[in-house]
């Protein structure tokens, strides 16, 4: 039986996480639940899975969590802490051995570092966690011995490709990307996208900001980082492939010229029970990919002109130091405005190379404070300049 804490388990991969759970009840145990805002999701999620400790992230929800709680049932109720000590306590609760990481954005940074210092197992959803601070996740997971599982359906597909060889005899990583739903469009008619048209993913269901990331490439661009530090690559021997079907969740090229691949329905559960069962692999009551229904599978190269996202995350993913932690920070807040409706689509990219270029690289990025400092700079900085130049 494995003990779970679960970050952000009222959003898009904690919902998915939860019912892998729940069809493996001899399997896994949930310790913690940390949310967000979402109080009464978060107290129907208590009320099934009775877990020791959950969070969430303002002081001022703890006393109604507590009177739901208190209503709902008289036995044995959890402990309600919150904020960011509260996603401490929750990452590093003693009885839990695994941590899935599924908080969006670098809120999930601290906790999921405070959980690999104390040898939990990571089952890692969240990329902004490697995007911005890879070197030192990395490093401490090293130091103590702790895997790290990816979720992300192309990294975990690779995770399952690179079983089968040994790291000296893979030539490159090939990341798929389904291109979002503008990839047939003229580049002209991208500056009518509107946030309700950017958040029709074209085959997976997901978070507001990974879906909008997805429209850019921005997602891809980020996945490049991810896999840069997860599978120690260097960028190079990185590259992606625009497939329209998403059947192919990436791909490893070996040095002899063999090219293998995971194929897999688009349904997130599927690599998240990878994760957490990982080393075994238990019979899935899913839906298995019925490959004589499939259409034909597509790739081709992208459209860097079209989608310069990608080419942005390329350029940080190059260098060592605060890039991408800027390219992070400030696609965040680019993509926020957007959702309120303050700048076009295609102003995100352009926000994200001015504060790119506006930023000097800078090398002292040794703490995990220090990412966090430098993160906040960068989304002061950057909503100054959507204030200054890009007020419509
Ligand atoms: P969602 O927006 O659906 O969910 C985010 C979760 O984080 C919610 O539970 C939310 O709580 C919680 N949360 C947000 N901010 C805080 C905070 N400050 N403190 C505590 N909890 C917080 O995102 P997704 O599930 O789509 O994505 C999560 C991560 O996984 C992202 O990093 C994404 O890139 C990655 N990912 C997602 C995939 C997907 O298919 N969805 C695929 C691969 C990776 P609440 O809702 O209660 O406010």
């Amino acid at each position: 039986m494995k003990s779970l804490s679960i970050l952000g388990s009222t959003g898009s991969i904690g919902r998915s996480c939860l019912k892998v759970v729940e069809k493996f009840p001899d399997h896994f145990r949930v310790v913690g639940l940390a949310a967000g805002d979402n109080i009464s999701l978060l107290t129907e999620q208590i009320n099934r899975f009775r877990p020791s400790i959950v969070s969430v992230s303002k002081p001022a929800s703890v006393e109604p969590l507590s009177r739901r709680l208190a209503h709902l049932y008289s036995g044995c109720r959890p402990k309600i802490v919150s904020g960011t000590e509260g996603l401490d306590e929750v990452a590093t609760h003693p009885e839990a051995e695994t941590l899935v990481s599924a908080i969006v954005g670098v809120a999930g940074l601290r906790p999921t570092y405070e959980a690999i210092r104390m040898r939990k197992t990571v089952a890692l959803a969240n990329k902004e966690i490697l995007v911005v601070a890879g070197d030192l996740v990395l490093r401490a997971a090293l130091e103590n011995q702790v895997e790290i599982l990816p979720i992300d359906s192309e990294h975990n597909a690779i995770h399952q490709c690179l079983r089968t060889g040994r790291r000296e005899e893979v030539r490159r990583i090939i990341l798929t990307a389904s291109g979002g739903p503008f990839r047939c469009w003229p580049v002209e008619q991208l500056e009518e996208v509107t946030p309700e048209l950017a958040l029709q993913h074209p085959t997976w269901n997901m978070g507001h900001r990974v879906t909008i990331d997805s429209a850019t490439l921005m997602n891809k661009g980020f996945e490049v980082l991810e896999a840069k530090w997860l599978f120690g690559m260097p960028v190079e021997q990185i590259s992606v492939l625009i497939h329209p079907q998403s059947i192919v969740h990436s791909m490893v090229e070996f040095i002899d010229g063999s090219i293998l691949a995971q194929l897999g329905v688009t349904d997130m559960r599927h690599p998240i029970q990878y994760a957490l069962t990982y080393p075994e692999r238990l019979e899935t009551p899913l839906t298995a990919l019925d490959l004589s229904q499939m259409p034909s599978l597509e790739f081709s190269q992208p459209d860097l002109a079209k989608f310069p996202c990608l080419e942005l995350a390329f350029r940080a993913a190059s260098r060592q130091g605060s890039l991408p932690c800027a390219l992070n920070a400030a696609d965040e807040i680019a993509v926020e405005a957007f959702l309120h409706g303050k700048i076009r689509f295609r102003e995100i990219s352009r926000i994200v190379r001015q504060v790119m270029d506006l930023l000097s690289n800078r090398d002292n990025m040794s703490s995990i404070t220090a990412v966090l400092e430098f993160d906040r700079f960068v989304r002061k900085e950057t909503r100054h300049i959507i204030a200054r130049d890009y007020t419509h």
